[in-house]
C-alpha cells in the first residue's frame, strides 16, 4: 500500500511519521521549495489528546527532543488594561506544552527526507479505473498511490475537488500576528498562560514562547541527526485594529505603524513590544473557519487537519485536532497494512469519527471567539 500525503504542514508530517513507523510506504508532496520558504514561526499550544497523538506518531527516540525544544504552557490568564493594571483573572490553565510551529515542523521532518518532495504543488487528482489515485503537480509530474490524503491546509485544493460545496468562512477581523524577541523587559507582560490587554479600541493577546533549551543545542545533544533551527524565545501577540480601519496593510512595517498609531498612549512596554516586532515573523491574521460537512461517499482520497476542519485559533485546537486525525488515520491504515481491514472501510471509519470531533472543535473554537477577537465577531 502506498499513501500520498499532500502538504508537509504539521498534520501531514505527523501522519507521515506514524506511517513510516508502521512500515507503510508513504510519500509527502509539499508545494513550497523547502521548509524555510515562508513565515512559520508562531507559538502553538499542544496538550491532551493532541499531544498524545503526536507522541504516538513520533518515534520514541525523539520524545526527549520534543520535550526539550518546547516551553511551559500553564498558569494564570490575566486581563489587564492598556496601562497594565490588572482588571481580572480568568483562572489557571494547564495547557500542555508551548511549541513553535517552525521548530516542530523541523522535528517532524526527522527521518523523512527520502519520503518528501518539495516544490510539488498539487493541481488536481484523478481516480484511476484500478482503484488507485494519481496526484498531478504544477510542474507536470505526477505520482500514483492507493490513498491520497489532503493535508494541504485551509485553502486545500484536495478539499475543493473532493467537496466543492464545502464552505470556509473568513472573518473580517483586521488581525495582526506579531512576534517580538523575549527580553527581560517583556518577560513580566506574560507571567502565566497568557495575558489579554483590553484597551479602549484595540485588544491584544500575549503569549510567551520560552524554549526550555535553545532548540538547535537540544538537538545537537539529544538527536544529532536532527537539525532544529537556531531560534530565540519570543512573545507572540495578536492584535485587532479598531473597526474604523478598513484593512490590514500587507506590508508589516505599515501594519505595525497603523497599530502603533492606535496605541500611542498605552503603557511604554506594550508600545515597545509592538515597535520591536520581528518583520520576518509577523504578518496579518485572517481568522477562518469551516462550515460542517456531512460524510461523503468514501473514495481513495481523504482529508486531514485544516484542510477539512479549519477553525479559529481562539480554542487552541487546530493543530491538536490535526494530530488526532493523523494518529487515528495512521491506526486505520496500520490495520489495512496488517491485512486486518479493507482500505475503504478503514478510511470511512476514520472519516466519520474525525468529522464528529473535528467539527465539535470548530464549534468550541467559535464559541470562544468573542473573548479572543471581539471586533471580529461583531
Ligand atoms: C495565530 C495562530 C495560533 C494558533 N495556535 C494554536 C494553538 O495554540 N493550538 C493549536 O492546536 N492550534 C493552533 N493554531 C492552528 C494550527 O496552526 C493549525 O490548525 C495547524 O497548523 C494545521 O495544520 P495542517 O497540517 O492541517 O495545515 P498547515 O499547517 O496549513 O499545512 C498545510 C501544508 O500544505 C501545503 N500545501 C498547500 N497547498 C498545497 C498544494 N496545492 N500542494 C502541495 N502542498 C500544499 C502548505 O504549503 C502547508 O505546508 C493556531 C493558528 C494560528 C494562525
Amino acid at each position: 500500500m502506498r499513501v500520498l500525503v499532500i502538504g508537509a504542514g504539521i498534520g501531514g508530517l505527523c501522519l507521515a511519521q506514524g506511517l513510516r513507523r508502521a512500515g507503510i510506504d508513504v510519500r509527502v508532496y509539499e508545494r513550497e521549495e523547502g521548509i524555510h520558504a515562508r513565515y512559520q514561526g508562531f507559538r502553538i499550544g499542544i496538550g491532551g489528546p493532541g499531544l498524545e497523538a503526536l507522541r504516538e506518531c513520533l518515534p520514541q527516540r525523539l520524545h526527549p527532543l520534543l520535550e526539550a525544544s518546547t516551553g511551559e504552557l500553564s498558569g494564570e490568564r490575566l486581563v489587564v488594561d492598556e496601562q497594565l493594571c490588572e482588571i481580572r483573572r480568568l483562572g489557571v490553565l494547564h495547557g500542555g506544552m508551548a511549541t513553535d510551529r517552525h521548530v516542530l515542523r523541523h522535528l517532524l521532518l526527522a527521518g523523512l527526507t527520502d519520503r518528501i518532495e518539495f516544490g510539488k504543488r498539487l493541481v488536481r487528482y484523478t481516480e484511476l479505473p484500478d482503484g488507485t489515485v494519481r496526484a498531478e503537480f504544477a510542474d507536470g509530474t505526477s505520482a500514483t498511490g492507493d490513498l491520497l490524503v489532503g493535508a494541504d491546509g485551509g485553502n486545500s485544493p484536495v478539499r475543493r475537488q473532493l467537496l466543492p460545496e464545502a464552505e470556509v468562512v473568513a472573518l473580517d477581523g483586521r488581525g495582526l500576528l506579531g512576534r517580538t524577541p523575549l527580553t527581560e523587559r517583556f518577560a513580566d507582560l506574560v507571567p502565566g498562560f497568557g495575558t489579554v490587554v483590553a484597551g479602549p479600541e484595540v485588544r491584544m493577546l500575549l503569549g510567551k514562547m520560552e524554549f526550555r533549551r535553545p532548540p538547535h543545542l537540544a538537538a545537537a545533544e539529544l538527536a544529532p541527526d536532527v537539525e532544529l533551527p537556531e531560534t530565540g524565545s519570543y512573545v507572540r501577540w495578536v492584535a485587532f485594529l479598531p473597526e474604523y480601519i478598513d484593512a490590514v496593510p500587507a506590508d508589516w512595517p505599515a501594519a505595525r505603524d497603523l497599530l502603533l498609531s492606535g496605541i500611542a498612549d498605552w503603557h511604554p512596554d506594550l508600545v515597545e513590544l509592538v515597535r520591536r516586532s520581528d518583520v520576518v515573523n509577523s504578518s496579518g491574521l485572517t481568522v477562518r473557519y469551516a462550515e460542517p460537512v456531512p460524510h461523503w461517499g468514501t473514495r481513495p482520497v481523504t482529508l486531514l487537519g485544516d484542510a477539512v476542519h479549519i477553525m479559529p485559533p481562539s480554542g487552541g485546537m487546530g493543530a491538536n485536532t490535526a494530530f488526532r486525525d493523523a494518529a487515528l488515520l495512521c491506526r486505520a491504515l496500520t490495520a489495512v497494512h496488517r491485512g486486518e481491514a479493507q482500505l475503504l472501510t478503514a478510511v470511512e471509519r476514520y472519516e466519520r469519527e474525525m468529522l464528529e470531533y473535528g467539527f465539535a472543535a470548530v464549534a468550541e473554537s467559535l464559541a470562544q471567539l468573542p473573548a479572543f477577537a471581539p471586533a471580529a465577531s461583531a
